[in-house]
Order: structure tokens, then sequence, then C-alpha cells
């Protein structure tokens, strides 16, 4: 057993921490709130290595193992939510299914442009308005019309949809299939510029304010039918893969924005006095530091652990599973107390642990609820004991 990163991990870890330290944390609550992507730095990303944390060199990404994609997505969530989650969605979900699923022909088209920077990001449009948790309520139907799919249908609350090229969409593919919802949907790839396709203006969210939130319509998309990606009728399975891989990059930018948090509440605590002395002094203001301190290391502990098996080839989705629960209900409890030690100035927007606070709140909602993971775990732990 070695806890110690590799020497290359280390300083994959510094690089990316002192560009995100430079080019993204200092500007996170301007970008935050003017509700705008922090463009200038997403495109310095690509040449970095950073959009490409999910695809193999030979198709232009970094080629990344699991760890130090972690890491990279854990040093973003430190610098600002609503970047890491653009870029975590860009890469675990965007990207990812395009390396795991597709063909020579599609990697080769998507997958270069979309590592470059030089290009928009990648989405994928899973949740509807009436299915998120159970996705088996997917109502977006493909319907093979000679060489082409005809789309029809509407997504709800995806990441990057009105900032992306593509948008790799789960739909209802063959609804008689003898064997039910898991056989009948598939993964379709679609170019954001195909007419019929109505990207709705960002949702006005809680936080995470430089990240976009888009519904989406398909109002008889026409995509060729070699845009199925993967095999058809295994649609349901590929995104279960996929969430396994994203639920590690939820729980790396819930690891990221606590450290964040912690950081901001000791330099407060040590600052500020009261009954003269620093707060920090104060016993009850210790424990909350120290408890943060050792919930953050645990997480990231069961976050990197969850990556390494990814990296063995060995089965995460467990691992995945609690390490996501874990870390992002650890986010929100080390947000809430970093605002109780800055007291008032915690509630104003004048200090950022109020932004932290508000993006760690989604981490227990995407990608599978916090009640989601659950259901995971216990399905996974009593398998164990038949
Ligand atoms: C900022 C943001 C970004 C997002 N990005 C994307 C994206 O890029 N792509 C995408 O496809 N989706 C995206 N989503 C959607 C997200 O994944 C869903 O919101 C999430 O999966 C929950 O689905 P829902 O909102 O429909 O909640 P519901 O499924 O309606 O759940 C409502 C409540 O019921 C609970 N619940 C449901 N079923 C059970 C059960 N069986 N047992 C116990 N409790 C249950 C849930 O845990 C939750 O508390 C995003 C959402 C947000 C807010």
């Amino acid at each position: 057993m070695n806890f110690e990163l590799t020497e290359e991990q280390r300083m994959w870890k510094k690089a990316v921490h002192d560009f995100i330290a430079r080019e993204v944390k200092p500007q996170a609550a301007e970008f935050a709130e003017a509700e705008e992507l922090n463009w200038p730095a997403i495109r310095k990303m690509g040449p970095l290595g950073l959009l490409g944390i999910t695809i193999p060199e030979e198709y232009g990404g970094s080629g990344v193992d699991a760890i130090s994609a972690a890491i990279a997505i854990e040093e973003l969530g430190w610098g600002d939510g609503g970047t890491a989650l653009n870029i975590a969605a860009h890469t675990g979900l965007g990207c990812a299914p395009i390396t795991m699923f597709g063909s020579e022909e599609q990697k080769k088209a998507y997958l270069p442009r979309a590592a470059s920077g030089e290009s928009k990001l990648a989405a994928l449009a899973l949740t509807e308005p009436g299915a998120g948790s159970d996705l088996q309520g997917v109502k977006t139907r493909a319907e093979l019309d000679e060489d082409e799919w005809v789309i029809n249908g509407s997504k709800a609350w995806i990441t990057n949809a009105g900032d992306c090229n593509y948008i790799i969409t789960l739909v209802i593919s063959d609804p008689e299939h003898p064997q039910g919802g898991s056989r009948s949907m598939s993964m379709i790839i679609v170019p954001s510029d195909t007419p019929g396709l109505h990207v709705a203006p960002p949702e006005k969210k809680m936080g995470l304010g430089s990240s976009h939130t888009n519904a989406i319509t398909y109002e008889n998309v026409r995509v060729p039918r070699q845009n199925l990606l993967g095999e058809e009728g295994r649609g349901l399975h590929q995104t279960l893969k996929t969430l396994d891989g994203g639920r590690i990059s939820i729980g790396a930018i819930s690891v990221g924005i606590a450290q964040a948090a912690l950081e901001e509440a000791l330099r407060y605590a040590k600052e500020r006095k009261t009954f003269g002395v620093p707060i920090a002094h104060h016993q009850a203001l210790q424990w909350m530091l120290a408890d943060a301190a050792t919930e953050i290391h645990a997480a990231r502990m069961m976050i990197y652990y969850a990556a390494w098996l990814k990296d063995q080839g060995k089965p995460y989705t467990k691992e995945g599973a609690m390490g996501k629960l874990f870390a992002s209900e650890m986010a929100e409890r080390v947000t809430r107390n970093a605002i109780q030690i800055h007291g008032a100035y915690g509630y104003s927007r004048e200090y950022p642990v109020e932004r932290m606070y508000r993006d760690a709140r989604l981490m227990a909602i995407g990608e599978g609820t916090s009640e989601v993971q659950r259901m995971v775990i216990a399905r996974k732990i009593l398998d164990e004991i038949q």
C-alpha cells in the first residue's frame, strides 16, 4: 500500500494549482456575479491538458490517469465551483463517453477539438423535465428515417448546453424492445448547430454562477445514422458507466470547494479578535476547523481510492458513490461552518465563503442525489452478503 502521489502526479498537481491560482481563483467572484463562463481561462486550459483529461493522447488529450484527473478537478473546485463544473461536465460527461464507446471516426471527429481549447465545450443530456433520478422515465424519442435519426423531445438542467459543440443525448430508440426499458435507450451525438435544436437561456441558479445550465428542446432534429454512440440499446448501460466516473469528479469538486472554504476560515480565525484574543483561540471554533480538516482528508482519500480502483481496471461503482456521497455532504458542512466562523462577514458577498456554500449545495444533487448514492451503495452491499 502506498499513499504517496507519484513524481509525475505531484508535478501535474503543482502545474494545475499554479494555473488555477493565477487564472481562475482571483476571477471567481467576478465571473460568478456576472453569470458568465471564465472563457479566457478555459481557452488556456487546452494547451495545459485540462480539457483532455479523459481523452487519450492519440486523440489530442492529456491521457492522464484517473487520480491525476481527480486532482485536476479538485484544484478547479478549489479555484471556482462553477468553472470546475463546466470542466467536469465537459471532460467526464461530454468527452468520456466518446472515449469509452465511440467509433474511430467519432473519436477523430470530436475529441481533438474538444481537448484543444480552441472550440467550445461538450455536454451530456440525460435529465428531462419528468426524469432525473429515474432515467427509465426518459421520453425523448429518436426514430430512424432511412439514414438519419430524427429526434423529438426535451431535456432539462444540462450543463454547458449553450456553450458546447455537441450534446450527447440519451434517447428512446426502440420503445418496443422485448427487454423493455434498459434496452430501449441509446446515446446519440447531436452537433449544437443542428436545425431544430433549441437551447433555452441559462437557468437562474442558487450558485455556480460561472456555469450555465439550460433546458433543450429537440424539434425534428436530424443527425446521420452514424451519430449513434456505441451500440444501439446500450444507452442506459453507457450512462451508468459514465456516471461512475462523473461521481469521482463531483466528489473531487466538493473536496476542492471545502479546502478553499477551510483556508478562508483559518485565515479569518487568526485575524478576527473577540474578547481580546483571535477567534481561533476559542475552542468551539477550533473544533469546527479540526472537524473540517479531518473530513476533507477523509473525503479526499475516498475520492483518490475510487480513482485508483478505476486506474487498476477494478469495479468502483460503490466506492465512487460513497466518495461522492461523503464528499458532497461534507462540503456543505464545511462551507456552512466557514460562514459561521466569519460571523456577519460570512453572510456578505464581500467574502467568498457564502459563494462556496451556494456552490457546494449542488454537489449533493447533480449526477445522482445523495439518496440515489445511498441506493447504489445499499444495493452493492446487500449483493455482497448473498
Ligand atoms: C446545476 C445543475 C447541473 C446539472 N447538469 C446536468 C447535466 O449536465 N446533464 C444532465 O443530464 N443532468 C444535469 N443535471 C440534472 C441532475 O442530474 C438532476 O437534477 C438529478 O439527477 C436529480 O434529478 P431531479 O432533479 O429530477 O430530481 P428527482 O429525481 O425528481 O428527485 C427529487 C427528490 O426525490 C428523491 N428521490 C427520487 N427517487 C428516489 C428514491 N427512489 N428513493 C429516495 N429518494 C428518491 C431525490 O433524491 C430528490 O431528493 C443538473 C442539475 C443541476 C441543478
